[in-house]
């Protein structure tokens, strides 16, 4: 089987959740299952192995999950993009736009030194603004961002299209 294929099976679809008429993409069962996390975290890890990271950054709250154990697993530190105020240090903020309201980034501001090449990586791409917005912050702390992973991609709202047209590269296990 593909792994791909193993890891989008184990993907579960919960209808009418968080409201009525969306369908949410759960990936607890992903982690759940012993042989279903170890082959989501290798896809990640093969493809990022050879391309001499530096960090990487993980998206609140379930890119922490992934990022920290691809992080460890390719001998990496690991930097948090947090829900504003939860980090205790000096802090940059990057606000962005929800279907109701705003919504608002934070990373700490000597979490990344210019030129450090980071991989960011959150557990799904809807609109894409979470990872536009985690984006800018890192490039604004002068971060070159390798590319941009997550597990699922939902095409249909234009996420993963509006991301690669701010010239960021892609990667999701599937869609
Ligand atoms: P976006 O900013 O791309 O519209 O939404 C992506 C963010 O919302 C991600 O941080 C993701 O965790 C969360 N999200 C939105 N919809 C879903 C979903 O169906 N399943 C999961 N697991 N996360 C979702």
């Amino acid at each position: 089987i593909d792994p791909a294929d193993h890891v989008r099976k184990a993907i579960r679809s919960v209808p009418n959740w968080p409201k009525p008429g969306i369908t949410f993409r759960d990936i607890t069962p992903v982690l759940q299952d012993p042989r279903s996390f170890r082959v989501l975290i290798d896809l990640f890890v093969y493809r990022y192995m050879r391309q001499r990271l530096d960090l990487v950054a993980g998206v609140d709250a379930r890119g922490f999950i992934l990022g920290s154990v691809l992080a460890y697993e390719l001998n990496l530190g690991f930097v948090p993009v947090r829900k504003k105020g939860k980090l205790p240090f000096d802090t940059v903020a990057e606000e962005y736009s929800l279907e109701y309201g705003n919504a608002t980034v934070e990373m700490h501001t000597d979490s990344v030194r210019p030129g450090q090449r980071v991989l960011l990586i959150d557990d799904l791409i809807a609109t894409g603004g979470t990872m536009v917005a985690a984006s800018k912050l890192l490039q604004r702390l002068g971060a070159n961002v390798v590319e941009a992973a997550a597990i699922i991609d939902l095409p249909y709202l234009g996420g993963s299209t509006a991301l690669k047209e701010t010239g960021l590269d892609i990667y999701t296990v599937c869609s």
